[in-house]
C-alpha cells in the first residue's frame, strides 16, 4: 500500500504555519491538508519568545496594510467573535532625536492626514507626559559614543500587545474546524526531491519535492508550504532553494523596581497607562507590563551578532549590562539598579535586504519566511499573501478589504517600500 498523498502539507505550526494552513483550507475546502509541527502543539517555536507587540505605524505602505488588516482581524477575533486574544492596546510613545524627526515629519504628517492614529508631539508634550522620568539630553553612557538628544515623540495609537499562542491556536482551531489535519511531534529531517516522473532527479527533467522525511516516517504531498521560521534555510538549502533569509538571536529582558513602578503608576498618558517606549537610540524599546510593574526590554543589534540557527538562544547578561542598561538609564534615570524578573532569548529569520517578509513560489514549494520581528503583528495579512501565492492567484484581499498584488512580496517583481521605523 502506497502512503497518502496529500494536497498540501504545511511545515511549521507557528503563527505563520497555522495563518497559511488556515487561509489555504478556507480557499479551497476540498483540499486535504496536513499541518506538522516537531512540538506536541502550535506556537512553540519563536512565535512563543515574541515580545508580541503590534502597531500599524509604519513607513511603508506595505508594512502599513500588512499590520493594519492583522489588527483589525484581531479585533474581529476578539471583540466579534468572543475569542480572547489577550488583546491590549495601549499605543507606542517612539521618541526620537532632531535629525530623525525632522527627516520623518513630512511621512507622518502624511500618515496623518491619510486617517493614522497618530500625534505627533515636541518636547514640551513629552516633558506633559514623562515629566522628571526622562533625560532629554543625557551625557554619554561610559564615557562612549553620545546618546542622542530627545526633540519629540510620535504617539502611535492603534498598537499595543496580544499572547502570540493564543493567536496562534486559533487559526489553527478554525484550519481543524475547516476539515485540516494535524501532525505534532513530527521531525522533518528532510524534503524529499524527485523529478515530476516520480523517480530520480535528472537534470533535462522538472524536479518537485515529493515528501518529506524524518525518524518518524515519510509524509508525501502535491505541494508543500515551507514556514519553519529560522530553521527555514537549514531544511531549504540542502535542497538547493534559497529561502534568502538569516536566522539571528534577539533578547528580552523584564525589568522592575522602583523606576519601573514609578513610570507605572506615574505618568502623563491617557488613564495612567503606559505605552510602549521607544527610546530614540538603537531603538531599545521598554514594553510595560502593568500586572507586574514591570518593562520589558529590547533592543535588536546587528553589528557583531552573527547570524547562524541556535535552536537553545540564551539571553546574554553581558547584552543587557553593556548595551541596553546604558541606554535605558541614560534617557530613564531612575531605571538605575534594576533588577532582571525575567529574561529569555529566540531567533529572527531576518530579511536582511527590506526587513519585510518573502513568499514566494518554487517549484511546489511555497515558502514563507522573513518575518523578521514582526511576523505576529501581520501574521493573517501574511497567511491570506502565502495562501494565494500557494493557490496560484495573482492578488488577494487581506481582512480589512484591502487588495494585495501577491508578487509585492515575492522575490522577483518585488515591490516594498523603505521602511524607516524598525526595532
Ligand atoms: C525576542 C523576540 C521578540 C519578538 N517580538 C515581536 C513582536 O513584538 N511583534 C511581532 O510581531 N513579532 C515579534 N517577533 C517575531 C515573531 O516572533 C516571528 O516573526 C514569528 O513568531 C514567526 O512565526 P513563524 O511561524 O514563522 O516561526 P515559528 O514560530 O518559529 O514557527 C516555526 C515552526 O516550525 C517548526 N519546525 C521548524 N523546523 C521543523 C522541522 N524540521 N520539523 C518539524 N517542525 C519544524 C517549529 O517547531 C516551529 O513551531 C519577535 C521574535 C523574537 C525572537
Amino acid at each position: 500500500m502506497t502512503d497518502p498523498e496529500w494536497d498540501t502539507l504545511v511545515l511549521g505550526a507557528g503563527v505563520l504555519g497555522c495563518a497559511t494552513a488556515y487561509h489555504v483550507m478556507r480557499s479551497d475546502p476540498d483540499r486535504s491538508v496536513l499541518l506538522m509541527d516537531r512540538n506536541p502543539r502550535p506556537a512553540q517555536g519563536n512565535t512563543r519568545r515574541s515580545v508580541a507587540l503590534f502597531r500599524d505605524l509604519f513607513t511603508s505602505s506595505t508594512n502599513q496594510a500588512l499590520a493594519s488588516s492583522t489588527i483589525a482581524l484581531f479585533d474581529h477575533v476578539e471583540g466579534d467573535l468572543g475569542h480572547n486574544l489577550g488583546l491590549k492596546r495601549f499605543g507606542y510613545y517612539w521618541m526620537m532625536d532632531p535629525g530623525k524627526l525632522d527627516d520623518l515629519r513630512p511621512v507622518l504628517e502624511d500618515l496623518e492626514r491619510h486617517g493614522s492614529d497618530l500625534e505627533i508631539h515636541d518636547r514640551s508634550d513629552v516633558r506633559a507626559l514623562l515629566g522628571d522620568h526622562i533625560e532629554f539630553d543625557p551625557d554619554p553612557p561610559l564615557d562612549r559614543g553620545p546618546l542622542g538628544s530627545v526633540a519629540g515623540a510620535v504617539m502611535a495609537r492603534n498598537a499595543g500587545t496580544l499572547s502570540p499562542s493564543r493567536l496562534a491556536k486559533w487559526f489553527e482551531m478554525e484550519f481543524r474546524a475547516l476539515g485540516g489535519r494535524v501532525e505534532y511531534g513530527f521531525t522533518v529531517d528532510r524534503l524529499v526531491p524527485e523529478s515530476v516522473r516520480g523517480n530520480g532527479l535528472r537534470v533535462w527533467e522538472d524536479g518537485r519535492v515529493a515528501a518529506v522525511e524524518g525518524a518518524s516516517g515519510r509524509h508525501r504531498a502535491r505541494e508543500f508550504v515551507v514556514a519553519a521560521g529560522a530553521m527555514t534555510p537549514s531544511l531549504l538549502d540542502p535542497l538547493g532553494v534559497d529561502s534568502h533569509v538569516k536566522p539571528r538571536t534577539r533578547q528580552a529582558f523584564g525589568l522592575v523596581g522602583e523606576g519601573a513602578t514609578a513610570l507605572h503608576e506615574d505618568n502623563g498618558f491617557p488613564g495612567g497607562q503606559l505605552p510602549v517606549i521607544v527610546l530614540p537610540s538603537a531603538g531599545v524599546y521598554l514594553k510595560p507590563v502593568g500586572s507586574q510593574r514591570m518593562l520589558l526590554a529590547g533592543c535588536a543589534d546587528d553589528l557583531g551578532r552573527p547570524f547562524g540557527l541556535d535552536e537553545d538562544p540564551r539571553p546574554e547578561v553581558e547584552f543587557l549590562r553593556d548595551q541596553i542598561r546604558p541606554v535605558v538609564e541614560g534617557y530613564l534615570p531612575g531605571m538605575r539598579g534594576a533588577e532582571v524578573k525575567v529574561s529569555w532569548a529566540g531567533q529572527y529569520h531576518s530579511n536582511t535586504i527590506d526587513g519585510n517578509p518573502y513568499v514566494f513560489k518554487e517549484m511546489n514549494l511555497t515558502v514563507v519566511a522573513g518575518a523578521s520581528g514582526s511576523g505576529i503583528m501581520k501574521s493573517d495579512s501574511i497567511g491570506r499573501v502565502a495562501a494565494a501565492v500557494h493557490l496560484d492567484e495573482r492578488s488577494t484581499e487581506l481582512f480589512d478589504g484591502h487588495l494585495m498584488n501577491v508578487a509585492d512580496l515575492g522575490i522577483k517583481g518585488r515591490k516594498v517600500g523603505p521602511e524607516a521605523l524598525i526595532i
